[in-house]
């Protein structure tokens, strides 16, 4: 297949696109580096330094002529969603209708879309499942929501079919330990850094933690099954931040207590999904298990500071 990955320099995009080669896929990358890097980026793919808001993104298209696109690329911040909305729907909604028109003028057949679960918002019921109304509490959440509406616009009325998969919390290598969310990434950098991470609240907020791994093969999975549908991509299982952290203080090899801090506002108590339909129709279930999924997070952030620390002693 040719595929497209948009925001393949981020993230998931980036283990996304490793896994698409490993499988012998011709694979292209279409990204702004705003928060992706160029570090991220495998020699394989072809790339493209653009933002897809660009009236260069339909020449991209065009020249790639992909069969799929994975749709990435996004401002996924909750944080700078409540700063500046506008940035958000700019970035999110105008993005992602750059995108589609492109790919109906090029005849892409699929876009496979990280959307989010954050399009829930309050969790009515545990786990959640695709029915489970969509009521977004951020404008994060909002248009996420709104682009599976688009979605569904376009692939009626000019037949680019989508799938749409709801991650849960997604770690992994390659996170951003500097963000706001990726409680994962943040803490790993901070006990391999020596200093004491704080959990927020109580500790006892559970969330569907879903290996990176498991995300990208989700992804591929969408790009032969599961047309015109969302699916809930997580573990099934809900796991408390206080877990989170003494798993990694183990792996990290950390005897530390957590400072504290109070609850933020709109902090949800608890969320998981009910991944049923994934394995029903994608012929998907997440594999990792939880302590082996965090063990490696660890390895590589370990790795990644010891080939910073050398660039430094050689600079
Ligand atoms: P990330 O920030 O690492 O990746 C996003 C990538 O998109 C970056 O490489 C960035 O440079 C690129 N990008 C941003 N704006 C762009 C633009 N205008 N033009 C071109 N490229 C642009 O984030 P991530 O965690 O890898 O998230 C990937 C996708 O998954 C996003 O759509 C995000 O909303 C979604 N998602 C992530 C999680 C999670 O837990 N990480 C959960 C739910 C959904």
């Amino acid at each position: 297949m040719r595929a497209m990955v948009t925001g393949g320099a981020g993230f998931i995009g980036s283990h996304l696109v490793e896994l698409l080669i490993a499988e012998g896929h011709d694979v292209s990358i279409v990204d702004d580096l705003s928060t992706g890097k160029r570090t991220n980026i495998l020699p394989e793919a072809h790339f493209y330094f653009a933002d897809i808001r660009s009236e260069e993104i339909k020449d991209v298209i065009s020249t790639e002529r992909p069969d799929v696109i994975f749709h990435q690329a996004a401002q996924s911040s909750v944080k700078v969603s409540t700063d500046d909305p506008r940035r958000d729907a700019d970035i999110n909604i105008l993005g992602l209708i750059r995108l589609l028109d492109a790919a109906s003028a090029s005849g892409v057949r699929k876009v496979v879309f990280a959307s989010s679960g954050a399009t829930y918002g309050n969790p009515q019921y545990l786990p959640m499942d695709e029915d489970h109304p969509q009521l977004p509490e951020s404008p994060y959440g909002i248009t996420k929501l709104m682009s599976e509406h688009y979605l569904k616009y376009y692939a009626l009325d000019r037949g680019v079919a989508f799938t749409a998969l709801r991650y849960g919390n997604v770690y992994g290598p390659r996170q951003d330990p500097h963000g706001e969310a990726g409680v994962v990434a943040i803490f790993t950098q901070q006990l391999l850094d020596g200093k004491t991470p704080t959990v927020h609240w109580d500790g006892k907020q559970t969330r569907d933690y879903v290996s990176v791994k498991d995300v990208a093969r989700a992804n591929l999975a969408a790009a032969f099954r599961g047309d015109g549908r969302a699916f809930c991509i997580g573990t099934g299982k809900g796991t408390s931040v206080n877990t989170i952290f003494s798993l990694l203080c183990k792996a990290t090899g950390r005897d530390v207590e957590p400072m504290h801090s109070p609850r933020r506002p709109g902090d949800l108590r608890h969320a998981h999904f009910d991944c049923t339909r994934a394995r029903k129709e994608l012929g998907w279930t997440a594999t990792m298990p939880l302590q082996q999924g965090l063990t490696d997070t660890v390895q590589a952030f370990r790795e990644q500071i010891a080939a910073e620390r050398k660039v430094l002693t050689v600079g």
